[in-house]
């Protein structure tokens, strides 16, 4: 149980009808975040850094999703963090369950080993809905069908910079599907077949691979090998035609056959950055080197002076430039790709 105290009773939206929404973003965007009942304060101290470093001036909505129904008090502690718009949507059974298809023997033989292994989240279930949920489904919630970009928000995460530009509109005038603001690289243990799967699609579907592809990000041979560079998707601002593209709805499925998200532990972050990487142009991918975001345990901080000046994180602590970063790459091929196609350098 909880109440609000008498002081600030006049100030908060006891009675969501009463409230007025007023977005000021032009873009048809939305905030997604998949939580649990029990992420609700997790996730209150990430809102609160949203909304003061970026929404308070755009009033973007948010929609929450959860496999189970979310509690009157997580709906009323959200929505009184934002004068924006708050939706609160059940995960249909079919997203969030084991499909016939899968041997539960196999998965649970898997997971027993994978414990042993001490891979990270190897033995959970919940876990493997998670990734599969963010792989294939969250775009499909008919709550979403609204929009067309969405930024993924988790409980926990830092906001570190006052953004002063609006990155949905951002994407849109540049005609960018994917941003980021970390890359790392993935345990191999959790994907072994996942390259194997993509290699075989991509003979499959030669049709659906884009010539002016970021391959040279995902693999360093061509794509014999997958080198383990993936964008980490607990953030990412996307748009949502990407995976609605028919392109991406035979990848997941093609792979969803497979049972990878069930027997390995195949994680979204991977699905997600190996089809940006070959089903978009390389404009179409973009660093959000503004946004200061952390994530535990690494932290992108942008370090440049003129950035710090609208920041707090510490720019000692930057992920970007650390070994097991793959940042350092993507912007060294960026660059690249650029004196290539133009012949001069950038600057
Ligand atoms: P990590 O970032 O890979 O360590 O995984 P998290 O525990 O942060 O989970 C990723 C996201 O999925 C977060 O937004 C969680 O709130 C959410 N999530 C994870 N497991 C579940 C679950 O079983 N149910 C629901 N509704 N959300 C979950
Ligand atoms: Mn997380």
């Amino acid at each position: 149980r909880f109440e609000f105290s008498d002081s600030n009773k006049e100030d908060l939206p006891i009675n969501k009808e009463h409230k007025i929404y007023h977005q000021i973003g032009k873009a048809k965007a939305a905030f997604v975040v998949l939580a649990r009942n029990s992420d609700l304060h997790s996730f209150r101290a990430t809102m609160r850094q949203l909304e003061d470093r970026f929404n308070h001036k755009y009033n973007y909505p948010y929609v929450f999703l959860n496999d189970e129904p979310f509690t009157e008090e997580f709906k009323q502690l959200t929505s009184v963090m934002t004068k924006a718009k708050t939706e609160y949507g059940l995960i249909p059974k079919e997203h969030w369950s084991v499909p016939d298809s899968i041997d539960m023997e196999r998965v649970l033989r898997n997971m027993a080993k994978m414990r042993e292994e001490d891979v990270i989240y190897g033995d959970s279930l919940p876990y493997r809905h998670m990734c599969r949920f963010e792989s294939g489904f969250f775009y499909r919630h008919s709550l979403l069908d609204k929009y067309d970009y969405y930024w993924r928000v988790e409980p926990d995460v830092q906001f570190y910079c006052d953004l002063d530009f609006d990155p949905f509109m951002y994407m849109q005038d540049h005609d960018i599907k994917y941003g980021f603001t970390i890359s790392l690289y993935e345990y191999p243990k959790t994907i072994p077949t996942l390259w194997d799967a993509v290699k075989e699609f991509s003979e499959k579907y030669p049709e659906f691979i884009e010539k002016e592809n970021l391959m040279e990000f995902i693999s360093n041979d061509g794509g014999q090998s997958y080198n383990l560079c993936h964008f980490w998707s607990n953030f990412e601002i996307g748009d949502l035609n990407l995976w609605r593209s028919k392109a991406y709805t035979e990848f997941f499925s093609f792979l969803d056959k497979k049972g990878g998200f069930f027997y390995e532990r195949w994680g979204d972050a991977p699905v997600h950055s190996i089809a940006a990487a070959l089903f978009l142009k390389r404009h179409q991918v973009h660093f959000f080197n503004e946004i200061g975001y952390r994530h535990e345990p690494f932290m992108h901080c942008p370090t440049g002076n003129d950035l710090q000046l609208k920041c707090h994180c510490n720019p000692n602590d930057n992920f970007d430039f650390q070994g097991y970063s793959c940042t350092l790459r993507y912007i060294e091929l960026k660059e690249k790709w650029f004196t290539e196609k133009n012949n001069t350098k950038m600057i």
